[in-house]
């Protein structure tokens, strides 16, 4: 029901999860527009953390990061919030995007990030490091990441006018005449230039557009949305 990274499981201050289908839509739609829909407050109450505190990210694939000192139901127009508060809950929503957890296990500080490619390109990850290094004095070489679902390399075909975007090192031909882009290569790329070690970089290895349990919107576009769940305890 709720995907984990087994590197952050044994982090006694943290929380995190990834809701696959069996738990529903992590949409927020027309019957039920609030930032905490049912949904939602189900998945927070899974992973016992409170849904009266829950913060959700509006996602708008740039590489804006807000700092979360108090619950806020919204946080529009970022992709990345950081904070260093116990128990607020942070969410965002994702179908082929990624999301990647930071963690600053010392302090603690916690980042959630929503990487689809224009975050990539825009630097959303990267940005997110110096907002944990700005706000709370995080040490990047101390953090520690985590890639959760997404779609892989394998399966996400796009155009030249995106694929040129991309160091060529991350982008190879499709049969289709296409490009595939990996777009969580292109994330461990910019955490690793951004200060991160490597072997503290772990990812869940899971694609959503492979995974029935997880919604694909390359897969079927219908707006269904699992959702990354992660917060201080
Ligand atoms: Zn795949």
């Amino acid at each position: 029901m709720v995907l984990t990274i087994r590197a952050l499981d044994g982090e006694p201050r943290l929380a995190h999860g990834f809701s696959t289908l069996a738990l529903g839509s992590m949409r927020r739609g027309a019957d039920d527009p609030s930032p905490g829909t049912s949904a939602r407050r189900a998945f927070v109450q899974e992973l016992g953390l409170d849904p009266d505190r829950l913060t959700v990210a509006g996602a708008v694939h740039g590489a804006d990061v807000a700092r979360v000192d108090v619950p806020s139901a919204a946080v529009e127009g970022v992709d990345a919030l950081v904070t260093a508060r116990a128990g607020i809950p942070l969410l965002a929503t994702f179908a082929d995007c990624y999301p990647i957890l930071l963690w600053d296990p010392e302090l603690p500080a916690l980042a959630l990030v929503h990487a689809g490619w224009r975050g990539t390109e825009a630097g959303v990850a990267p940005a997110a490091v110096r907002a944990l290094a700005r706000e709370y004095g995080s040490e990047p070489r101390k953090l520690v990441a985590g890639i959760g679902p997404g779609i892989c390399g394998d399966c996400y075909e796009v155009g030249e006018e995106v694929a040129d975007r991309f160091d060529p090192e991350i982008v190879r031909p499709s049969p289709g005449g296409r490009y595939l882009l990996d777009l969580a290569a292109a994330n461990v790329r910019a955490l690793l230039a951004a200060g991160l070690c490597r072997d503290r970089i772990h990812m869940l290895g899971v694609c959503t557009m492979e995974s029935p349990d997880l919604p694909s919107h390359r897969r079927s576009p219908d707006g269904n949305r699992f959702a990354c769940l992660a917060a201080i305890r």
